[in-house]
């Protein structure tokens, strides 16, 4: 299949109804330096298996992943712990509840219902600094470099910008020390998590960078390097299915049919197993804080080539 005509249709047709109807929602205001992004963009860009590539519209703007990087982290920390050790205080069942909620915490004694919630991803920053230290941060930024095939970086105005405003991820992680499930300091780990949210990437270098949830784990670019096994690709894709577009997984499973993560930052990444890896943006978001125009856009997508993972 030629992807590159199929993405510029989808482009064609989201940016012709951003010029007519202007962006339609919101952007994420409650991050100060989230709220001044231009909410008229849109970029698509996918790479397939044997690397074929396709970018349109503003496929090569870099954005704020915000939560996609939580596939990232929760890839590196199942790369070097034991399944024990990481899934010993993380849940793995969709929330039902929006993703900085504080309600299913308390019933279930500070264990996050799974790793893409905010409370799950924090819980997984604590692991990644229990691996790594003072380095975690320079260690994950050289993963996703690693991954993507040239340097990724963070955008550290957004993480200054979360840090003197992110008052709910302070209480997440503060209520889940108080139940013993984080070991390492509060703000040490925190830190961790906001700069993880404000790493810097196009759709094309997420496209890349996913490439080996769609490969078996594979590398997305060296052939003999691989990121996961298998069956913890397997098990990462069946996570961001059930979990990882905040409480609207059933909508995402019925009008998109793939293993897609969400950020508030207007990125989805989306997985077709054993074919492709996708991304889009759009920074204009809908009521459960997914990107409208980027939902629309991986919709045209998977009705126009039919694929999907049901
Ligand atoms: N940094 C954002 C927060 O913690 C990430 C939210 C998201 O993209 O879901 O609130």
């Amino acid at each position: 299949m030629q992807f590159q005509p199929i993405l510029d249709e989808i482009a064609f047709q989201i940016q012709r109804e951003l010029a007519q109807q202007g962006p339609r929602g919101q952007v994420a205001r409650y991050i100060p330096a989230l709220a001044r992004v231009d909410a008229a963009q849109f970029g698509i860009a996918l790479r397939t298996c044997d690397g074929q590539e396709a970018v349109a519209g503003d496929g090569q703007t870099p954005f704020s992943i915000q939560s996609i990087s939580k596939v990232f982290t929760l890839t590196l920390a199942m790369r070097h712990m034991s399944e024990q050790a990481l899934w010993a205080r993380i849940g793995r069942e969709p929330s039902g509840n929006p993703f900085n909620s504080l309600v299913q915490l308390e019933f279930e004694q500070g264990t996050p219902r799974n790793p893409f919630i905010n409370a799950g991803a924090i819980a997984v920053a604590d692991r990644i600094v229990a691996l790594y230290g003072a380095g975690a941060q320079r260690e994950l930024c050289g993963f996703m470099s690693h991954l993507a095939g040239e340097p990724i970086a963070y955008d550290e105005e957004v993480a200054a910008s979360e840090a003197a405003t992110g008052y709910r991820n302070h209480a997440l992680a503060n209520f889940m020390k108080s139940f013993g499930r984080i070991d390492h300091g509060v703000q040490e780990v925190l830190d961790l998590y906001f700069h993880q949210c404000a790493l810097r990437m196009s759709c094309l270098q997420l496209a890349r960078a996913a490439g080996y949830l769609c490969r078996d784990g594979a590398h997305p670019l060296q052939a003999d390097a691989p990121v996961v096994s298998e069956r913890q690709a397997r098990r990462i894709n069946a996570l961001m299915l059930t979990c990882g577009t905040y409480d609207a997984a059933g909508e995402f499973a019925f009008r998109i049919g793939l293993p897609c993560k969400s950020g508030v930052g207007g990125g989805i990444v989306a997985v077709v197993p054993d074919r492709l890896t996708l991304a889009v943006w759009s920074p204009a978001l809908d009521e459960t804080g997914n990107s409208l125009l980027g939902m629309k856009a991986l919709e045209l997508f998977t009705t126009r080539t039919g694929l999907s993972v049901f």
